[in-house]
């Protein structure tokens, strides 16, 4: 197998025949700082709930997925995939406000060329999801928004349409199925690519913590950013006199204690078991 590139959590590899190997492994980021030590079993419970989701979204749209039989190191963090081409643009669709939404809507009541009803805050629930799609920005800079008009300029009218829409599609039904479990779904970034055929394909991870805001449905409460349902305790720990790391330095962060480890890593368990009603190695 041929090593293609090691993003901040993932490692890709090409196989002999052509597909490729997507290896989660349990790094943990934050503050866009890879942290230490890694979070035990991350990596399978991320590729077990994109899996998951994979099925629950297939009358959705087609994935790449074609097998989950991989060498024993990579044993259940591990997917093999149909290579795509894929589509410049990350596909953002969003059903609250916050993060980059909201310094947006803040400067200018506008994000990614929607503009949005005033009142809102840290939080709020949009009047309907909406698509902010973004650019694919190279390795250590930022992603920009961009407005849909520019989406239309990068790939055309036709495709355009369909990235909104399959978007759109896959938001609803992850937060449908999410809210019912307890947890709001409040923004997902998805990647689609062609196939061989010309066929739009959704590929890489899907409604993971890594690329959606899950929020503990419980403890939502506008005006306030709201607790995530994975890295809130390293955050929490990160930014408290506690660990003495000054975020603004360019230190990198110290390591993480054990008990920060482990309740970490139970919100990880507890996030996948409450979404899939499946027992985490149960
Ligand atoms: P990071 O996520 O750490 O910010 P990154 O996006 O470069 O960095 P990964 O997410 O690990 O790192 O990399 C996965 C890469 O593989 C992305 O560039 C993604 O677009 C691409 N990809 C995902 N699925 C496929 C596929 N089926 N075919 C081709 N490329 C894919
Ligand atoms: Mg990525």
């Amino acid at each position: 197998m041929k090593h293609l590139h090691s993003g901040k959590v993932r490692d890709l590899y090409e196989t002999d025949d052509g597909l490729l190997l997507m290896v989660a492994s349990d790094r943990i980021s934050a503050f866009d700082h890879v942290l230490t030590p890694d979070i035990p079993d991350k990596g399978v419970i991320l590729t077990q709930l994109s899996l998951w989701w994979f099925e629950q979204l297939a009358d959705v749209v087609p994935n790449h997925v074609v097998s989950t039989d991989v060498p024993a190191e990579f044993a259940g963090r591990a997917v093999l995939c149909r290579k795509l081409r894929m589509v410049p643009v990350e596909c953002v669709a969003r059903g609250y406000l916050t993060g980059s939404g909201l310094i947006d809507y803040r400067r200018e009541g506008v994000v990614s060329g929607v503009s949005l009803p005033a009142g809102l805050t840290d939080g709020s629930q949009l009047p309907e999801a909406i698509f902010t799609p973004s650019t694919k920005a190279p390795i250590g800079q930022h992603d920009q928004p961009m407005t849909y008009d520019q989406v239309v300029e990068e790939v055309g009218a036709d495709v355009a349409e369909r990235l909104r829409q399959i978007t759109l599609d896959v938001y609803v039904r992850g937060a449908e199925i999410a809210r019912e479990r307890g947890i709001i779904l409040a923004d997902t970034k998805i990647e689609l690519g062609w196939d061989a055929d010309g066929g739009l394909v959704l590929g890489d991870e899907v409604l993971t913590p890594d690329s959606s805001r899950f929020w503990p449905l419980e403890e939502w409460q506008p005006g306030r950013p709201q607790p995530s349902f994975d890295k809130q305790f390293v955050r929490n720990w990160l930014t408290s006199p506690e660990s003495g790391w000054d975020r603004s330095s360019d230190e990198p962060p110290p390591p993480l204690p054990d008990e920060i480890v482990e309740r970490t890593r139970q919100r990880y368990v507890e996030a996948y078991e409450r979404l899939t009603g499946r027992d985490f190695r149960g």
